[in-house]
Order: C-alpha cells, then structure tokens, then sequence
C-alpha cells in the first residue's frame, strides 16, 4: 500500500470532519483503516460487519463527495471486516459471491445456531445488499432496530443523563455491570425506546456476534398466545431464551394478561440465571405499575431502576439543533429558542414541530425564521385544542348507554353504570394523551390506579368476550371519527 493511499484517505477524513458533528466523527470516522484506494475501489476497513452496515447506510454519500472532492476520484466503495476470523469467513464469501444464500427472513425461527459472523462486502450492487440483510437479520432476530436511535443522535440533559449513563454501561458490557436488569420509566415521548436501541446498536458494534432481541411487550405477549395456539411454547421459550440482549419495551402492556406475566417471570429467570442481560422500559415506576406481580418488581430491584424527566429549555433547544442537524438545515438560535420555550411536553412533539416547519418552509421556500415558527406552533396548537377531550369520550359513552355524564363520573358502584364508566377510562388512556393521574381526576376525583384498573378489566374482558369487544371498538371508532370531521 503506497503512502499515498493514507495520505488521501486522511484528506478525505478532514473533509468528512467538517461535515459531520465530532460525536460522529469519533464513532464511525475515526476508527476506520483504508485497505486498497484508487481509481476503481476504495475499500474501507472497519470492525464489524454491523459497523460497515451502518456507515453504508447513513454515510455513503457523504464519503463518496469528499471522496470526490478530495481527490477527483469517483472509486466503488467497498466494506472490509478486519479481525482474523471475520477475514477468514470473509476471504470464502467475497471469492464466490455467488453462492451466497439467500437473505433470511428476520424471524426467531429463522434464527440458527451457525456462525453469524461473515464478511460484508458493500457497494452499491445487490449481492452486497442481499448479504447484509442476511448477516443483519440473522443478529437482530425480532423486531429490528431503527437506524435513526442511537447513542450519537440521543441528547443528553438533566433529565436522562443517568439513564443515558447506564444506558451506556449495559451497551458497553451487557450483563457485566450491576445494571441487570436496566430498567428505564418515564412519560411519553421522552426517549425510553431511543434509549433501549441505542443499547442494541452498540452492543452490536462492540460485539456483532451478539444475540439482540428487541422486543415491544406486545409482540412478546402476541409471540407467547400464538406458541400457546399452536402448542409449541418450548420454541417461543428456545427463542426469547437464546438471547444475549434482550430489549423489552413498554413493559406496562404485558400487564395485560397473568400467564404472559408468568411467561415473562420465567424467561427473566432463565436469561438472568445464564448472566444475560435484560434491560425494559415502562411508563411509569414498576412499583406503581398496578398488576405487576410483586416477584417482578423484586427481580428488578436486584439491578437499576431508573427514571427519564422531560427535558429543561436547554436540552429541548440542543435536541432542536440535533435534529435539524441530521435533516441538513441550519436552524437560527432565535427559532431554536422560540419552538424549545413554546413546545416543552415531549420530544417527539418537539420533533414532530420542527419536521412540520421545515416542511412549511420548504414547501412555501421561505426562510427558517421566528415568524415561520410561530405560524406554525400556532397552527398546530389549534389543531391540540381540538384534541379529543377526556370529556368528549364520557359524553359519548354516556349517551351510548343512556347515562348523564354525571352519573357517569359520579359515584355509584351500581354495575350499569360502573362498566360504562370503566369502558370510558379504557377509551380516555387509548384516544387521548393524557396521563392516568389527569383521567383519574376528571373522573370525579379517583385515583390513577383506579385507572389503571379500568384499563386492565376492561383488556381482559375483550380478549374473553367478542361481544364486549365489538361494544368497545364500536364506540372507539365512532368517537375518533365524530372527532375527525
Ligand atoms: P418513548 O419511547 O419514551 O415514548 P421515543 O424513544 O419514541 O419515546 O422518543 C420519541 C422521539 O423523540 C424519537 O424520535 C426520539 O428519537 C426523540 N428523542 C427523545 N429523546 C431524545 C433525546 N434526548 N435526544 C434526541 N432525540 C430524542
Ligand atoms: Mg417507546
């Protein structure tokens, strides 16, 4: 290899500097060697097939136009896993492409006991692609991970810095740390599923041969009644079990049924036993969480619980400036400063402002500017106004069943009106984004986990009596349409 080959790869690293932010930098620029670099190929070498899969994915413009800029050159780019086993493997599959297998379906059953690790060669043909998705989803058996959630693009601020801490340690050293399991609670759209990614993502970077099982709670409860449908519940337990990482999210919804419950305890066990780690997420402390058996709160006591609190001024004005970042926009500190003081529920909301702006501007070609931004704020605020109320669904439900709202929300224990009331805290949690606390309150002053109850008997009695069901998803969907006209 001539010095020339290093010499332009370090230009071309320069010029990647500037253009991208120094956490970046440092995670997927840094670590890089270069292999061969000339006319026809510049092949990069990096650490792990995953590491190659992701910088493909997020970067491969970018290097190919400092490449470009650089050195005048327009070479293919290729992928090159270092490390002897990986070289090995990687000799076999890029000597006869041709006889890759074919990619693997993402799927627990799919999920063999061979070797995962192989030599991803990337470019822009299809043979490189159909062997990534095969190595990718091979790794990532369950649901896979999101591209776009991971530590670099996750802003640290007082609220999630200890989170965001442990988050690190666990990805770091899975089940090596005290933190087994992690458990991470916190409101909506604070970043609890950013988070539990972001832990698969770098575990996978620093060990791509890792088993990571992400999981939202739902798939685990549907993925255990389809095995108890189909008798086979010793493939669902070999599955889940074969993790290293097991990700669950939204833990709050497993509540729902007692033998996924049971199902969950042991699965728990068993990885916890075989020093796997386990992190989860939920929206609120375990230990409020009515429902959850007291044997699955003492098991998480016996690693970190810990909270995400939404983020202060300066951290949704960074969080801004982030997300704008990725987009390519350059947001003014004025428009940063006016969209964090004015949005501060969550920071999907924040997000979800900022894409609506930079749609506006673009759409309209004005300028990112305060007076865009508060078009916009004001625009969206009145469309929450017209949010579907916490008192719209208790009229309707009152109406469907021949109640006043205030007998409704009053106090009667009398079952005709009980049931309605429970059906109508059941639609105020799934139509509206209120916190149990708030739909307790204005439900004649209860306790959020008379909520919480509601919530639960109202789930059970669906999944055992279609006839409720029908009732419930009846009144559901006629509430959200009346809503939308
Ligand atoms: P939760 O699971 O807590 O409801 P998510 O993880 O889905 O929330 O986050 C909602 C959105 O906000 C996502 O797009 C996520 O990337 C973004 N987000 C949340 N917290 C942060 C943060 N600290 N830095 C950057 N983005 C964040
Ligand atoms: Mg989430």
């Amino acid at each position: 290899m001539s010095e020339d080959t290093h010499e332009h790869w370090a230009r071309c690293l320069l010029n990647i500097e500037r253009r991208v932010r120094p956490q970046s930098f440092d995670t997927w620029f840094r670590p890089t060697k270069v292999g061969r670099f000339d006319t026809d190929l510049l092949e990069i070498e990096v650490s792990s097939s995953y590491f190659a899969e992701w910088v493909e994915s997020n970067y491969l413009g970018l290097i190919k136009k400092a490449v470009q800029e650089e050195t005048g050159l327009t070479p293919r780019v290729v992928f090159s896993v270092s490390g002897t086993d990986e070289t090995v493997a990687a000799a076999s599959v890029s000597q006869t492409p041709d006889r890759a297998t074919p990619p693997i379906k993402a799927s627990a059953a799919s999920h063999s006991s061979e070797p995962l690790e192989q030599k991803t060669v990337h470019s822009d043909g299809s043979f490189s692609r159909e062997l990534a998705a095969e190595t990718w989803s091979n790794r990532l058996f369950f649901t896979p991970l999101n591209e776009r959630y991971c530590f670099e693009t996750f802003v640290v601020g007082k609220g999630n810095r200890f989170a965001h801490a442990a988050a690190q340690a666990v990805s770091r050293s899975p089940s090596k740390t005290q933190f087994n399991p992690l458990v991470i609670y916190g409101g909506v759209g604070l970043g609890k599923t950013h988070l539990l990614q972001a832990i698969g993502h770098y575990a996978l970077i620093e060990d791509s041969s890792l088993r990571v099982a992400y999981v939202p709670s739902e798939k685990f409860m549907n993925d255990f009644i389809e095995s108890l449908k189909v008798q086979n519940t010793e493939e669902f337990q070999r599955s889940y079990r074969s993790a290293d990482l097991l990700l669950v999210d939204d833990i709050q919804f497993l509540l729902r049924g007692e033998q996924t419950q049971g199902e969950f305890f042991h699965t728990f066990n068993a990885l916890h036993q075989n020093s796997k780690q386990i992190v989860m997420t939920c929206d609120s402390p375990p230990g409020e969480l009515e429902g959850l058996e007291e044997r699955l709160i003492s098991r998480f006591q016996w690693g970190l619980v810990t909270s995400i609190e939404p983020p202060d001024l300066e951290t949704r004005i960074a969080i801004l400036h982030q997300k704008a970042e990725i987009n390519g926009i350059n947001l003014g500190e004025d428009v940063a400063t006016f969209l964090g003081s004015y949005i501060s529920s969550n920071v999907r909301e924040l997000e979800g402002a900022l894409n609506h702006i930079m749609a506006y501007c673009a759409v309209n070609q004005v300028e990112l500017s305060v007076g865009a931004a508060r078009t916009i704020v004001h625009e969206r605020m009145s469309v929450h106004s017209e949010e579907l109320s916490i008192e719209g669904i208790q009229k309707a439900v009152a109406a469907h069943f021949n109640l006043s709202q205030e007998l409704l929300i009053g106090k009667t224990r009398k079952q005709e009106v009980a049931s309605p009331r429970q059906i109508a805290m059941f639609l105020a949690k799934r139509l509206t984004k209120n916190p149990l606390k708030v739909i307790g309150l204005r439900f004649g002053n209860r306790d959020h986990s008379t909520v919480i109850h509601a919530v639960q008997t109202v789930g059970k009695k669906c999944d055992s009596d279609d006839a409720f069901a029908r009732v419930v998803e009846s009144l559901s969907e006629s509430i959200e349409q009346q809503h939308t006209i």
